[in-house]
Parts: C-alpha cells; sequence; structure tokens
C-alpha cells in the first residue's frame, strides 16, 4: 500500500472499494453525503424511515454505477438497529455515517418523558449502537466514522431545543470516547458540527415556527447577523466535509470536531 504522501491528489479523495453506511439519507444533509460519496467512488448502505425519500435518493444515485442498497430503519429502537445489522452480515461498511436526527421544539417545562426518550433514542443512542455494531465488527480492520452533532450543543441559540441539545451533546462525548478507546484499533472518528443549513427538515421548523411567532422571526434574524459568511449552508458543503474525513485526505485527523456552520460559532 502506499504511504500517503506518495499518493496522488484524486488517490486520497477517493473512496473506490470502500463501503459507506449512511443514516438519514433519504432527504437533506444525508443525501448530500451519499451523492458526494458515490461519486467518488463508494459502494453504499442508505438507511432511513422514509421510503419514498430512499427511492428517490437511490434514482439520483444512478448516474454513479454503484452498489446502492436501501434499508427501512425506524433508528429509535435497537432491536431494529441490531435487526438491520444481522441483515448486513458479509456487507459491513468500511464507513458509518451517523446522520439521522430529529429537532422537535418543546419547552423545557413541558419536556415529559415520551419526548426526552425520542429525542435521544433517535439522535444520541441510535448512533451509539451503530456505532459498537461497527467497531464489534471491524475490531481487526478498522473503519472510519462520522457522527454528525450541531452548533446547539456547543452554542445553544434557540429556546426549547434543550433535550436536542443535551442529545448532540452526547454525540460529542460519543465521538471523543470512541476516538480515544478505538484509534489504536484502525479506527477514525470525527464529528461534523452542522449549522444553519437549509434541508427539508429546517425549512419544515422555520416554516412551522415562524407563522406569527415575533420572538421566533427575531431568532432568525439575529441567527443570520451572527453568520459571518451571511448566508445559510447547502446540504452539499456538509457533504463535501465529511468526504474529506471518509478519505485518506484526513488520515491524521481524529477525535475532531469540524464546525460546518458559515462560522457561526467563532463570531
Ligand atoms: P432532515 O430532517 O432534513 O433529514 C433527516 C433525515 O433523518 C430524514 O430523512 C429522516 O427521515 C431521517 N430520520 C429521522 N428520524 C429517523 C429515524 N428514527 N430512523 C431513521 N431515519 C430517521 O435533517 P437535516 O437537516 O438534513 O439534518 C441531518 C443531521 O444534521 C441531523 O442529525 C441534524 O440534527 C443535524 N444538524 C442539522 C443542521 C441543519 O442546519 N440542517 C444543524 C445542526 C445539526
Amino acid at each position: 500500500m502506499k504511504k500517503n504522501a506518495s499518493k496522488t491528489l484524486s488517490d486520497l479523495i477517493s473512496l473506490e472499494g470502500k463501503r459507506a453506511l449512511i443514516t438519514g439519507a433519504a432527504v437533506g444533509i444525508g443525501r448530500a453525503i451519499a451523492l458526494r460519496f458515490a461519486e467518488a467512488g463508494a459502494d453504499l448502505h442508505l438507511v432511513d424511515l422514509d421510503t419514498r425519500g430512499l427511492g428517490t435518493v437511490r434514482s439520483q444515485l444512478s448516474q454513479f454505477d454503484r452498489n446502492v442498497e436501501t434499508h427501512h430503519v425506524d433508528l429509535s429502537t435497537k432491536e431494529n438497529i441490531d435487526t438491520l445489522w444481522e441483515k448486513l452480515a458479509g456487507r459491513e461498511p468500511d464507513i458509518l455515517v451517523n446522520n439521522a436526527g430529529i429537532y422537535p421544539f418543546k419547552s423545557f417545562l413541558e419536556v415529559d418523558e415520551a419526548f426526552l426518550e425520542k429525542v435521544m433514542n433517535v439522535n444520541l443512542n441510535s448512533a451509539l449502537w451503530m456505532c459498537q455494531h461497527m467497531i464489534r465488527r471491524r475490531l481487526r480492520k478498522g473503519g472510519v466514522i462520522i457522527n454528525i452533532g450541531s452548533i446547539e450543543a456547543i452554542l445553544p441559540f434557540e429556546k426549547h431545543l434543550s433535550a436536542y441539545s443535551i442529545s448532540k451533546t452526547g454525540v460529542i462525548a460519543l465521538t471523543r470516547s470512541l476516538a480515544k478507546e478505538y484509534g489504536s484499533y484502525g479506527f477514525r472518528v470525527n464529528a461534523l458540527i452542522p449549522g444553519g443549513i437549509v434541508t427539508p427538515g429546517t425549512k419544515a421548523v422555520a416554516k412551522e415556527l415562524t407563522q406569527g411567532n415575533v420572538r421566533l422571526l427575531r431568532t432568525g434574524v439575529e441567527f443570520k447577523l451572527r453568520l459571518p459568511l451571511g448566508r445559510g449552508g447547502q446540504p452539499d458543503e456538509v457533504a463535501r466535509t465529511a468526504l474529506f474525513l471518509a478519505s485518506d485526505l484526513s488520515s491524521y485527523v481524529h477525535g475532531a470536531l469540524i464546525p460546518v456552520d458559515g462560522g457561526f460559532l467563532s463570531s
């Protein structure tokens, strides 16, 4: 195998011969990651509970002539995740992207057990169980894990997102503890910290929340004013950073939290 310094740029960025599993791949950031990874040469396992969206992304991927398997899974239970990995036996991914997530708003005083459980199960526990399966299966081979965090974990900006912030803070802790524990087994584990990315999820939230709500309208304006780049981000701008982390371009990047937020956290 060539040492990285003697590899060409196209060797370094290539995912040829790799298989990547992406959760929440039906729309938004997950879909954009699927498209860039396929372009870079990866075969794909795409996981989501949105069957229609998975069908759409599969047809968009047909231009790349890769092996694409879609899996309709609700990641909110460990049982479903265990079943998925049983199905994957012999076709385990080299690269795992834990991207599926939800960001429902609820006042902290109204958060109940069911609400908290749902947010934690989808955003944090699913990533944890996915990582456990990946590491168990590939203990002698290693691999790449990319977890998707959020700027809200570092700087809570909008009210009523405490459960979400807590879940995404857990994703960061998960990333760093696995980086510490499994780097020497050949795993590279990193987190992306997106913020202000225009996706079907954020568009739906923005629409729902701004209807007649002056406070939220103001938050939207303040958010934008704080962005040094002065605009929202595109899912593909997160996907390109994910490709950097998935590929040998980032062979010495490990345990890192990389914001893709137009400079929000730095301003
Ligand atoms: P999105 O809502 O547009 O897409 C999320 C995808 O996850 C959907 O396809 C949805 O069906 C899937 N999903 C949700 N619950 C699931 C479940 N239980 N099982 C399987 N799939 C499930 O979201 P997005 O904006 O593209 O965000 C993707 C990730 O990035 C999320 O983890 C989100 O928290 C994080 N993030 C996004 C932003 C942003 O600005 N868009 C900012 C910070 C963090």
